[in-house]
């Protein structure tokens, strides 16, 4: 009997287990995949998933198989499909997301009452999410302790290779043309620019990570806090939609770790128990997804300022670092850690606008959206979320700038119109004489904003915003 192979955040054929294990049972495969709307996702990782799909389909075909797409509700879609095809068994990998779980249960129920079995495999984390708990047999809410317990608990193993052929039978029911989908919808302008930056699939992610080991990796610890730089592995896209596993990129890490480039890999190591950590928090408390993790926050004193908003989303602050980073996520669907802290950090205490309307605009712009870290990551900045630096810590962008992106290529990069002023101002614009911004053709206000709200007022306002908190506690 068939059994159905649901790609879903795995969209690969290395170390796929559901898939693997159906392979090994030599029985004919089904691969399907089933967009569900409302799905949270935004444009730019809508985009990136219509890319990986294909490629996915592309890989399938060298196979001699290929991927079944359908539409529809998936506790509906899918007993409807394994019914029809008299399927034996239903193969997915497991997701912890709010709600996921209960989901899965039902398309099991539902299956079980045909005769139909669900089988569920690991593989989108390190550790399932309830593999450790502190001493008080609780979750986490610290990652120091977390990452120990990850990093002394896991073994990768090997990862498993790609199935060299797999078999599908022929009489399947008609599927939609990936097209049909209507994933694509933004300009063509805006297209261009993620074409040029990425190869989503398998093929692109094994790439990104075999480039990453060979080069950025040894000089990790430093280098990837410098954004005009390729110092990261901007594997995040590519390990959201599982085209790489989260086993192999530890696997080659490690590997290569142990090879000579000992602190970078373990730096890189520890990143990827990040991306545990926000699964981990999601998982366990699932009201974050709208929730400040502390309770204090409920009554934070944020500010509704739709132009201010708007000012951050078009990179129009006046602070470079800022601008910078918003123009690259909106270019590129993806922004440099070091400046995603800042610039997030910089709409939620220099304009107190609430995380979540960040959190917001980072969903519809960053093709690595990823509901668990995206919310716990905002959460971070905002100083409301577990681990949280303390909400007085208030990044200077200026400072920001002028430590980490120190000869301004960064900068320089994303803000063609003031890429003639000297290093000496380019993070603050603002304090050049007259005739330097002369020389340089800058007129401010005109051709690039004067900051929209000063420093030092936003640190005492934000601070005094956070003293009512307490205070009312
Ligand atoms: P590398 O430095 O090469 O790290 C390797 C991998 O480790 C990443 O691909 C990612 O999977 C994981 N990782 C690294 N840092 C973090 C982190 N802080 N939290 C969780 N995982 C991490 N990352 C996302 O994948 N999706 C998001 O939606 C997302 N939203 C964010 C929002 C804010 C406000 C901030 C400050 C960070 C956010 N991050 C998010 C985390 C981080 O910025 C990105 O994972 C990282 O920049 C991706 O680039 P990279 O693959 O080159 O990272």
């Amino acid at each position: 009997k068939p059994v159905i192979v649901w790609f879903r955040r795995n969209l690969r054929l290395h170390d796929n287990a559901a898939l693997g294990a159906a392979e090994r049972d030599g029985a004919p495969v089904v691969p399907v995949f089933v967009r569900d709307p409302p799905d949270p996702s935004g444009q730019a990782s809508d985009w990136w998933l219509h890319r990986s799909l294909a490629s996915l389909d592309a890989d399938l075909a060298t196979r001699g198989s290929s991927l079944l797409i359908l539409q529809g509700p998936t506790e509906t879609v899918l007993p409807r499909l394994a019914t029809e095809i008299g399927a034996g068994a239903l193969h997915l990998e497991r997701g912890h997301e709010p709600g996921v779980a209960a989901r899965e249960q039902d398309i099991s129920t539902r299956l079980s009452e045909h005769g139909i079995a669900t089988r569920r495999f690991a593989g989108r984390l390190l550790a399932d999410p309830d593999r450790f708990r502190t001493g008080a047999g609780g979750p986490y809410r610290v990652f120091t302790p977390f990452w120990k317990a990850l990093r002394h608990g896991f073994e990768s193993g090997t990862p498993r290779p790609a199935p060299e052929r797999l078999t599908t039978p022929t009489n399947l029911p008609d599927g939609l043309a990936l097209e049909e989908l209507g994933l694509v919808t933004e300009s063509k302008e805006q297209i261009a620019g993620w074409e040029g930056d990425w190869q989503p699939g398998e093929a692109g992610a094994r790439e990104a990570l075999a480039d990453f080991v060979d080069g950025p990796m040894a000089d990790y610890p430093e280098g990837r806090d410098l954004p005009g730089r390729v110092g990261t592995s901007r594997l995040s896209p590519h390990l959201h939609f599982g085209e790489v596993s989260i086993r192999t990129a530890w696997h080659v890490a490690a590997q290569a770790a142990v090879g000579g480039a000992e602190r970078g890999g373990e730096a890189f190591l520890r990143e990827l128990g990040w991306r545990d950590f926000g699964a981990h928090l999601l998982h366990h408390f699932p009201r974050i997804v709208d929730e400040p993790l502390q309770k204090k926050f409920d009554t934070f004193p944020w500010r509704d300022d739709a132009a201010a908003l708007q000012r951050w989303q078009d990179g129009l602050t006046g602070y470079p670092l800022v601008d910078a980073g918003m123009r690259q996520l909106r270019r590129t669907g993806w922004m440099h850690n070091r400046v995603r802290m800042v610039a997030a950090s910089f709409l939620v205490k220099h304009l107190l606008i609430d995380w979540r309307a960040g959190e917001r605009w980072f969903r519809d712009c960053l093709v690595d959206f990823d509901p668990a870290s995206n919310i716990v990551n905002w959460q971070w900045v905002a100083g409301s979320g577990a681990d949280a630096a303390p909400y007085f810590r208030i990044f200077n962008p200026v400072l920001q700038g002028t430590r980490f992106d120190r000869d301004g290529a960064y900068v320089r990069r994303w803000l063609a119109e003031i890429a003639d002023l000297p290093d000496r101002y380019l993070h603050h614009p603002w304090d050049a004489p007259a005739t330097t911004l002369e020389a340089a053709g800058i007129v401010l206000d005109r051709d690039y904003p004067a900051p929209m709200v000063d420093h030092a007022f936003a640190r005492k306002r934000a601070l005094s915003a956070f003293q009512s908190l307490t205070e009312s506690e």
